[in-house]
């Protein structure tokens, strides 16, 4: 990566830095149901590969009762490198991002904080 370019987190293209924000708000962009648009995630050749079975996927928000499920490729990423993600994940039953603390896994009963 030169001194003006970045690789963006999101899409992996490289984008020119002073004009990032813009780029990144394609991404960010909020949806109807209030979730950006995209998400951070790995390259493809850089996910999780092994076998997802017994890997959480879905949690659980305490406040609303809502169950969201993590989309693999998020899950895939996150196994690898956990720390790619903020403190807050999106909740469907609140229609917006809420915090770890917050949530657990159906599967483990155990929260999200531990990231
Ligand atoms: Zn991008
Ligand atoms: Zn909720």
């Amino acid at each position: 990566m030169g001194l003006f370019t970045k690789e963006c987190p999101f899409c992996h293209h490289t984008v020119f830095r002073p004009l990032y924000w813009l780029h990144e708000r394609r991404h960010t962009k909020l949806l109807d149901d209030g979730q950006m648009t995209d998400h951070y995630e790995l390259r493809e050749e850089d996910r999780y590969k092994g076998s997802l079975e017994g890997v959480p996927q879905v949690y659980h928000h305490e406040k609303c009762g809502a169950q969201t499920g993590m989309p693999e490729d998020i899950i895939r990423s996150y196994l690898v490198k956990p720390d790619l993600y903020s403190p807050y994940t999106f909740c469907v039953g609140c229609n917006d991002y809420v915090p770890h603390s917050e949530v657990s896994w159906v599967e483990t009963g155990e929260s999200l904080m531990f990231i």
